[in-house]
């Protein structure tokens, strides 16, 4: 009965995240259809800057006879102003971040650690809004005032754990195909590729305003405007572009196309204002930044497809301000207006009590700004009436929400995106280190890491731009390049186990006891601390369980009271066998399990099944094994085939388990079977129906 009532749990687990799936679905058809994202991020620009910069513009600008090549500004107050929707937290899981890991929240919706790019905590790659939006067709750029596989940038369009491995990164990002690449060219540090290498790549150089005002839709462009730094927006020479004219460029040459596209835009130097404490270098840029939003914003209200996001990384410098908000912003301008006409004028104004709080970043809120169409509500939590108003930077989101939000606008769905990009293939063959290429072990099938293009049969590949990852010692490589000899059937994943639950109170019991046990019986009991376990009333919860072959044996039940209150004890027959308890927790983490089903293409009769099992902190020890299931035309099993138990030792396993295909059969399901559950199907409607 017991059994029952856990594999019952199982099913409602699945059935809620279907069903929630479905709502979503429902819900994005009665919006707009969403075609492009523009997604712009200030860089360092929090609230203290913002607010000093819309001061700066609403008294005038900067004063053009002392700085005539600065970003013309176009209204006196920053544009951002009437769309603040609310505001996000920008840790990472170093804690305050820095332009990698909030990128990465930002592109791909994971934390990770400082310095990682496009890849979470363990170093496993993630798709992101640029990739997934690439992978559906829609064209896609980046634009940044700072060499193009710098952080933010590179969060979008790289995945690697070392910000600062820009050879590396700037490799995956040339290799990438965007249509769209604007900022510094290729003179920064040691960055991988030529202006030839991209003219040869079908790219059209642009190398003043001048050529960007002449994009025309449809052209591949590639930046190559200043040598290795930009200057700040009031510093720039007569011919070089601002962010404006760069994007107005990058707008022209994606749009065009049915399937749409996504920009990037970073104003990459105001994070460079804040840790010089330079307010003169931090409003120049954050004013460049709010006329380049104008720019974005003038294409996007012509039309009712198109999403601007706004969301800087993080606030650089903790400017301190009077009577500073809780986001560390003031919008009463009027109580540093010395500072700010010592700042029109050029001068690093510290007048009206002024203050820096550090010349790093901070982990102050940064503002969410968001044009969209009408019909279009905001990411869950933040406002519907646009506007900056003390209410509205009240309401935070965190800054991961925002990239599978934008997903779901567009129609993409990011996981489903990493599973196309992004498959771990480490045991299906051997990487060498030298030459830094994978060769698959029964496939003449080889890739070098950070390329596009893979060697098959002898023959060049081009992968079209996705890209192969080596990360943390695990080789990826998109799902298109698994063994052409196996064509894939379908895949399926489930979230199969269960540990840290402290909602419903689920407790786990696992332990190992000799083999010699397997078959018998073993008895839990949970009862109050310093307490009679004989005694009735003292006891939480009780059950019984057989070891399994290998000696092991779980119990995982639902628990209302608090298990910290109460104590375990294990028996073997009437001996205590407590200390055999390897683990015993109130919590639960996913087991993420997907199988992979292939039939042979030129012998209808062999399938294969393939399973990935990630995620599963805290449950080595546990062991699996995958099987093969054949049915007739009346669904009647004809063959199940298993695999071996084998122990869960890795981060991420990947295994295989390969069957002729008797005769009679209809259709093949593939499980995975672990110790701690029952035998679970893995997904609904997994049954593949052979031809
Ligand atoms: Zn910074």
């Amino acid at each position: 009965m017991k059994r029952k009532i856990s594999l019952l749990l199982v099913i409602t687990i699945l059935f809620v995240s279907i069903f929630s799936n479905s709502l979503i679905s429902v819900s994005a058809g009665s919006q707009p259809v969403i075609k492009n994202v523009i997604y712009m991020i200030p860089d360092g620009g929090g609230f203290a800057l913002f607010d000093f910069a819309n001061a700066v513009k609403k008294a005038g600008g900067f004063d053009r006879s002392k700085f005539p090549n600065a970003t013309k500004i176009t209204r006196n107050s920053m544009y951002l102003a009437d769309y603040l929707i609310g505001t996000e937290i920008t840790d990472s899981l170093s804690g305050t971040t820095d332009s990698a890991a909030a990128g990465t929240a930002l592109s791909s919706g994971y934390k990770t650690i400082n310095s990682y790019i496009g890849v979470d905590s363990k170093g496993v790659p993630h798709a992101t809004l640029l990739e997934a939006a690439q992978l559906a067709g829609k064209r896609t750029g980046i634009v940044a005032t700072v060499p193009w596989a710098h952080a933010t940038p590179a969060a979008f369009a790289a995945h690697h754990v070392s910000r600062g491995n820009v050879k590396l990164l700037s490799e995956q990002v040339m290799n990438q195909g965007l249509d769209v690449v604007l900022g510094v060219g290729f003179e920064a540090g040691s960055y991988y590729g030529s202006v030839d290498e991209a003219k040869s790549r079908g790219y059209t150089i642009t190398n003043d305003k001048y050529d960007l005002a002449e994009v025309q839709p449809g052209t591949k462009i590639w930046g190559n405007h200043y040598p290795d730094m930009i200057p700040y927006d009031i510093y720039l020479d007569a011919d070089q572009p601002t962010l404006a004219e760069m994007v107005d460029a990058a707008i022209r040459a994606l749009d065009g196309s049915e399937e749409g596209f996504f920009l990037m835009v970073e104003g990459s130097k105001v994070d460079y204002g804040g840790h010089n404490n330079n307010l003169v270098e931090a409003v120049s840029e954050y004013i460049a930044f709010d006329e380049a939003f104008k720019v974005a914003l003038d294409f996007a209200q012509k039309r009712n497809d198109t999403v601007i996001m706004v969301a800087p990384d993080h606030d650089t410098g903790g400017l301190t301000l009077p009577d500073a908000d809780s986001v560390g912003g003031s919008t009463d301008s009027s109580k540093y207006a010395e500072a700010v006409a010592e700042v029109q004028q050029g001068i690093n104004s510290l007048k009206n009590n002024i203050s820096w709080r550090t010349t790093g970043h901070t982990n102050r809120r940064g503002g969410v700004w968001m044009y969209a169409p009408e019909g279009i509500a905001p990411p869950e939590g933040l406002s519907n009436v646009p506007g900056d108003t003390p209410a509205t930077r009240e309401l935070v989101i965190d800054n991961t929400k925002l990239a599978p939000y934008l997903a779901d606008l567009m129609g993409l769905d990011l996981e489903e995106a990493t599973k196309e990009l992004f498959v771990d293939v480490t045991n299906m063959g051997t990487f060498n280190l030298y030459n830094r290429t994978f060769t698959f072990y029964d496939a003449d099938i080889s890739i070098v890491a950070n390329q596009s293009v893979a060697v098959v049969d002898g023959k060049q590949v081009d992968l079209d731009g996705k890209v192969a990852v080596y990360s943390e010692g695990r080789f990826y490589v998109p799902k298109i390049l698994i063994p052409k000899r196996l064509i894939l059937m379908d895949e399926m994943k489930v979230r199969t186990a269960r540990y840290r639950d402290e909602l419903t109170g689920r407790v786990l019991v696992k332990g190992q006891i000799d083999k010699s046990f397997a078959g018998k019986k073993v008895s839990l009991l949970m009862y109050k601390q310093n307490s009679d376990p004989s005694d009735e009333d003292a006891i939480g919860y009780i059950d019984e369980s057989t070891i399994n072959r290998d000696g092991s044996y779980v119990f995982t039940f639902n628990f209302a009271g608090n298990v910290e209150e109460y104590e375990i004890a294990m028996y073997l027959g009437n001996q205590k066998v407590t200390d055999t308890i390897t683990e015993a927790t109130a919590n639960y983490s996913w087991l993420d399990t997907s199988v992979l089903l292939f039939q042979e293409k030129e012998n209808d009769s062999f399938v294969s099944d393939g399973v990935l099992i990630k995620n599963y902190d805290n449950i080595k020890g546990l062991t699996y094994c995958i099987a093969l299931a054949f049915y007739d035309a009346n669904n009647k099993l004809i063959q199940l085939k298993l695999s071996d138990m084998k122990e869960i030792n890795s981060d991420t396993i990947f295994d295989n388990l390969e069957a002729s295909m008797p005769d009679g059969t209809a259709s093949v399901r593939a499980f995975v079977w672990s110790n701690y559950t029952q035998l679970i199907p893995l997904g609904t409607g997994d049954s593949i129906t052979v031809q």
